[in-house]
């Protein structure tokens, strides 16, 4: 790696910005990644020279040649993260060091060039600077910043790329429960995995992505919106879903989640909780859970609660849970009560509506 990797962005601002009105219409009604603001972040990265060209461009299309290993191999990573609007305007990211080091490790498990965490952020609050306007202030809207890398090499030969590029692109965001949050059913596959022991389910890329999307649609066929995975080994741990861990509550408060085995994603949400609730005085235990174990537990009431957590939507909480042979939970079951209280917490330091005593707030604008 170029130990003098470049700091200073090159911005080249787009003659072509959305006009205010047409901003302001779409910050009413953002949706989730489906509109784009008027800049991206590309920094580009050979064997030889290391990072370098550093800018901020206007937003638009990649030139990629067909022969880019991306392309054929998915060496592809890519990560999440939300700049919040305070009530007094300021404009904040929420633990981005985090996202910054998950990143390295991901790319060092896709054989990617890691990019040095400050250069990471620095790539985050360059884009921020110049697209400010597009981070919205109605309450739990977002500006979601989706930084990614991938390989560019222009070679059909299977072997890690001497070309890269990393560039990050920003999406305004809305209310993720825009009718009040609201429980979803979670369906559980039993026939597919979507990471393996020794496989890259702890690294954030695109390719433990493309394997949850079959099931995916096997969930949305049984009225569930996610899918929740087992252990590919033996088929009855449970790992995480899609694209978010998985908490359980216990009746006597205490938190369940699975242990970070090397095929589950380490959420910085699932982090974020598992402080905020030690901080309450909540056992919080980490370890293998079964399907059986979570099935009974929902049965007998011993579970009383059970949530998925990620970045998108911070906390969605669990409703039902169905396989091929089995079903728990209550179709009109109302969100539990530690689950929403904690998704309250969260969302509070986030939007700087209360205190922040882990200092997990960095504040760019
Ligand atoms: C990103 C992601 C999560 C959630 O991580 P956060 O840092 O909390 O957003 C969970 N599981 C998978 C598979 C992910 O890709």
């Amino acid at each position: 790696m170029n130990s003098a990797a470049p700091l200073v962005f090159d911005i080249t601002e787009s003659t072509h910005r959305q006009n205010d009105d047409l901003r302001q219409k779409i910050l009413a009604n953002p949706g989730f990644g489906v509109n784009f603001t008027d800049h991206m972040v590309a920094i580009d990265w050979t064997a030889q020279q290391g990072w370098h060209d550093a800018r901020v461009q206007p937003y638009g299309p990649l030139q990629i040649d067909p022969a880019s290993s991306v392309l054929h191999y998915a060496q592809e990573i890519f990560e999440g993260l939300k700049a919040y609007r305070h009530a007094d305007g300021s404009i904040w990211i929420f633990r981005p060091l985090e996202n910054g080091l998950r990143m390295q490790r991901s790319a060092e498990r896709l054989a990617l060039p890691p990019l040095p965490e400050d250069l990471f952020l620095e790539s985050i609050k360059a884009l921020i600077r110049v697209d400010d306007m597009w981070v919205p202030s109605a309450p739990e809207t977002s500006l979601y910043l989706r930084p990614f890398m991938i390989a560019n090499e222009r070679f059909l030969g299977v072997r890690a790329a001497q070309r890269a590029a990393y560039y990050v692109i920003a999406s305004p965001a809305g209310a993720y429960f825009p009718q009040g949050v609201a429980p979803v059913n979670i369906w559980v596959s039993q026939e597919h995995s979507r990471a393996a022991r020794g496989g890259t389910g702890a690294a954030k890329c695109g390719g433990n992505y493309s394997a949850s999307l079959l099931p995916q649609q096997e969930a949305s066929r049984h009225d569930c919106s996610q899918v929740l995975f087992l252990d590919s080994q033996e088929g009855k741990y449970l790992e995480e879903l899609g694209g978010m861990n998985l908490f359980l509550v216990k009746r006597d408060g205490t938190l369940l989640t699975p242990s970070l085995t090397g095929s589950i994603l380490e959420g910085v949400t699932r982090d974020s909780i598992i402080t905020l609730a030690k901080d309450r005085g909540h056992e919080v235990v980490e370890r293998k859970i079964s399907l059986d174990e979570m099935l009974e537990g929902l049965r007998s009431g011993d579970i009383s609660e059970a949530f998925a957590c990620g970045t998108a939507a911070v906390i969605t909480p669990i409703r039902m849970i169905k396989g091929e042979s089995f079903t728990v939970g209550e179709p009109n079951a109302p969100a539990g009560e530690l689950t929403m209280s904690l998704r309250q917490e969260l969302t509070d330091i986030q939007y700087g509506r209360r205190a922040d005593p882990h200092h997990w707030m960095m504040k760019v604008l």
